[in-house]
């Protein structure tokens, strides 16, 4: 489980940390990195939202996983700070799955096309897929959504990924919607504000 600590102060992100959290998820850069100095350095940081290009550089040094590779563009800026970094670095690749435009992610053709040019990119690693759906009652549609993601998941690993066993992440689900996601195979959920609130 990530625990999404954006927006919360440190003082209580400290108390997930005492009570044996380690693994938090921050979607920006600007307030990971300010939380980040003043936080113990055993944590694992995941960034969880829309990267922009121009901030990889930021974080490269230090993050232990990207959520939200939604792009070849900045899978191929993630691996050239990596290289200059002398790091490879571990990746998830966002897929589109809800009905909201709002939202970030790759279709499946993109999908594809960069798993074909992963040999363009040795300094990162692509653990698995992440996907968010829509924000919505109905728990029908955030199933089927979540099913979709994990057929892709599965395909995409028996595939392209049977010898790695690096990819093996499915990151989806978080407070509204964990408990379908687990139903629908997910094996990491980011979950904030019902740990925080
Ligand atoms: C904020 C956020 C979450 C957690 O949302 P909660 O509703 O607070 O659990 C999960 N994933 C992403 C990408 C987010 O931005």
């Amino acid at each position: 489980m990530v625990a999404v600590s954006k927006t919360y102060p440190t003082e209580t992100i400290m108390e997930a940390y005492h009570a044996g959290q380690r693994i938090f998820g921050e979607n920006r850069v600007q307030e990971l990195l300010s939380k980040k100095d003043n936080m113990p350095n055993d944590i694992q940081w995941h960034l969880i939202g829309h990267l922009q290009s121009n901030k990889v550089k930021y974080i490269i040094d230090f993050v232990s996983l990207i959520h939200s590779v939604d792009s070849e563009k900045l899978l191929a800026t993630i691996n050239k700070e990596a290289a200059k970094a002398n790091k490879v670095v571990k990746c998830l690749l966002q897929m589109y799955i809800a009905d909201e435009e709002t939202k970030f992610g790759l279709d499946e053709k993109e999908l594809y096309d960069i798993i074909e040019h992963l040999n363009d990119f040795p300094n990162v690693q692509v653990c698995g897929l992440m996907g968010m759906a829509t924000h919505t009652d109905d728990e029908e549609k955030i199933k089927s959504e979540f099913i979709y993601l994990n057929g892709l998941y599965h395909t995409v690993k028996s595939k392209y990924f049977a010898q790695d066993s690096n990819f093996k992440h499915l990151s989806m689900g978080m407070s509204s919607d964990y408990q379908l996601a687990v139903e629908c195979g997910s094996n990491m959920i980011r979950v904030g504000s019902l740990i925080f609130r």
